[in-house]
């Protein structure tokens, strides 16, 4: 099922990503919030069979990015031309943030490039980080979306602007078929294996993330690690040991531009919504602390233990200059919850 706002049934996105769906049942509504926004869904059951919402944004195209979030010293902005995720890691905050496992994707991009371009100006040289892959993962629907194909070269006008496409897919074909921007770092986010395969379902196997950095590596883009969020299991030192052999085996320091590494950490009240809907989830088994008042996560001396751990053998392998922790500072409060309407 596809369904599209009436206004924009004939915007040239709108026909394209249609194209790509001929044999889909085509439902027009009048705002995307009708279905997205409806009462009653059951998260889970949708996310077995997602529909696809091509819509309009009007306002909020860009938010400053939670306390914490970013790079030290920068502007750090977010924006999101999709709302959820094709894929379902059981750790993910979207599961409790929305009511509906829907896609929504805002097909106005040229909307979203005036109102950035308008955030760079107004920093005057200044330089400026947005995070694109907020409330989804940047590159996973790139064949349908193109998003990147239309933001990478909006993006070479303005040197000093950069873009973080992050992501856990290996969807980068529009990338190869650019020349490699300066000012955009494409970043990959890893657990070990196990984790991969118990809890980040339906995405790219770890291997398959390593070989697509190789390609662009090969291609001179600018790369990101982002080990987060850490998930415990007794054996995590092997894991993280054995997670860190692999990457660093492949991706060359030389085409770093940053690596973060961030605990697991929940808002409260969306763990609690996460937890109703996947009660026998084995992350929801670990030891964790919900009785500070604060976001949910691993109780401290385990977090602390892990953090340690893995901090300490990242370092190993990369000098402690590529080591920005804000790019894992994984939001108490999203930009939503903070009264905007705006993860991977
Ligand atoms: S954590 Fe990232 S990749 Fe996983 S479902 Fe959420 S947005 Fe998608």
């Amino acid at each position: 099922m596809l369904y599209v706002e009436e206004e924009i049934l004939n915007h040239p996105r709108t026909l394209q990503i249609q194209g790509r769906f001929p044999d889909a049942e085509v439902v027009t509504c009048s705002r995307y919030g009708e279905i997205f926004n409806r009462r009653a869904q059951n998260f889970r059951l949708q996310k077995r069979r997602p529909s696809l919402i091509l819509a309009k944004k009007h306002r909020n195209f860009v938010h400053e990015a939670p306390e914490g979030y970013g790079i030290e010293g920068a502007r750090n902005l977010v924006f999101s031309h999709m709302h959820n995720c094709i894929y379902d890691c059981r750790y993910c905050f979207l599961q409790g943030m929305y009511r509906s496992a829907h896609y929504v994707v805002f097909v106005n991009y040229e909307d979203f490039q005036w109102a950035l371009e308008e955030r760079i100006r107004a920093c005057r040289g200044e330089t400026v980080w947005f995070f694109s892959g907020y409330e989804c993962d940047s590159l996973a629907l790139e064949p349908v979306t193109r998003f990147a194909a239309s933001f990478v070269p909006f993006f070479a006008r303005f040197p000093q602007a950069f873009l973080e496409l992050r992501t856990k897919s290996t969807q980068i074909k529009s990338l190869l078929d650019m020349e490699a921007a300066p000012n955009v770092v494409v970043a990959f986010s890893f657990t070990p294996e196990e984790v991969q395969a118990s809890m980040e379902h339906l995405t790219p196997p770890v291997d398959r993330r390593i070989g697509a950095m190789k390609r662009l590596q090969e291609r001179g883009w600018r790369l990101g690690l982002r080990f987060d969020p850490l998930i415990y299991d007794e054996r995590f030192r092997e894991q993280y040991r054995r997670l860190y052999e692999q990457v660093f085996g492949v991706v060359r320091v030389e085409s770093l531009h940053s690596v973060s590494l961030g605990p697991f950490r929940l808002p409260a009240d969306f763990f609690r919504t996460i937890v109703r809907l996947y009660p026998e989830a084995p992350l929801f088994a670990a030891p964790l602390d919900e009785e500070n008042g604060g976001p949910v996560g691993y109780r401290r001396d385990l977090e602390e233990e892990m953090v340690g751990f893995c901090r300490e053998e990242l370092l190993r392998h990369v000098p402690r200059e590529l080591f920005f922790p804000g790019l894992s500072a994984l939001p108490a409060v999203t930009p939503q919850e903070a009264g905007s309407s705006q993860v991977s």
